[in-house]
């Protein structure tokens, strides 16, 4: 398959993968230096010693001790089964709210890149290509 394919901004890969997915570090050091508290509360985060909160109140200092990261969760903590960027507009096509900010996981998605054909499958811009 070629490397460069235009994303037809259908969202179904936002809607069916866009959550439920794991995080890392390196997305949550800019949310924190930035102050992307819009960002930052809807992560969950669980710490080394069992606790469990969102990222809202997370410093630099807090790093170390971050087991694991999620995507997403509502403000109260609570796990979400779609993402909260996430929006369709009149024009029938999906956008994300935190296009220059989003996760690694959301950056590197390009289905007409990945070897796993049911990613493929899904996605209408993998269509246009060759087999
Ligand atoms: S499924 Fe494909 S065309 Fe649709 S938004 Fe995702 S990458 Fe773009
Ligand atoms: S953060 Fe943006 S790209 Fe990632 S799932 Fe949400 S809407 Fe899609």
């Amino acid at each position: 398959m070629p490397v460069a394919q235009d994303c037809l901004q259908c969202g179904k890969c936002c809607e069916k993968w866009g959550w439920d997915q794991k995080g890392v570090i390196e997305d949550i050091v800019p949310w924190i230096l930035e102050g992307r508290k819009d960002i930052l509360r809807h992560v969950g985060i669980r710490f080394t010693d069992g606790t469990r909160a969102t990222g809202r109140d997370l410093s630099m200092d807090d790093l170390p001790r971050i087991a694991r990261i999620d995507y997403w969760v509502s403000p109260e903590g609570k796990k979400l089964r779609h993402c909260p960027f996430f929006f369709r507009a009149d024009d029938g096509k999906a956008y994300c709210r935190i296009h220059g900010a989003k996760p690694a996981v959301c950056v590197s998605f390009t289905p007409w890149n990945e070897k796993i054909r049911d990613y493929a499958l899904y996605c209408p811009a993998c269509r246009d290509t060759a087999p």
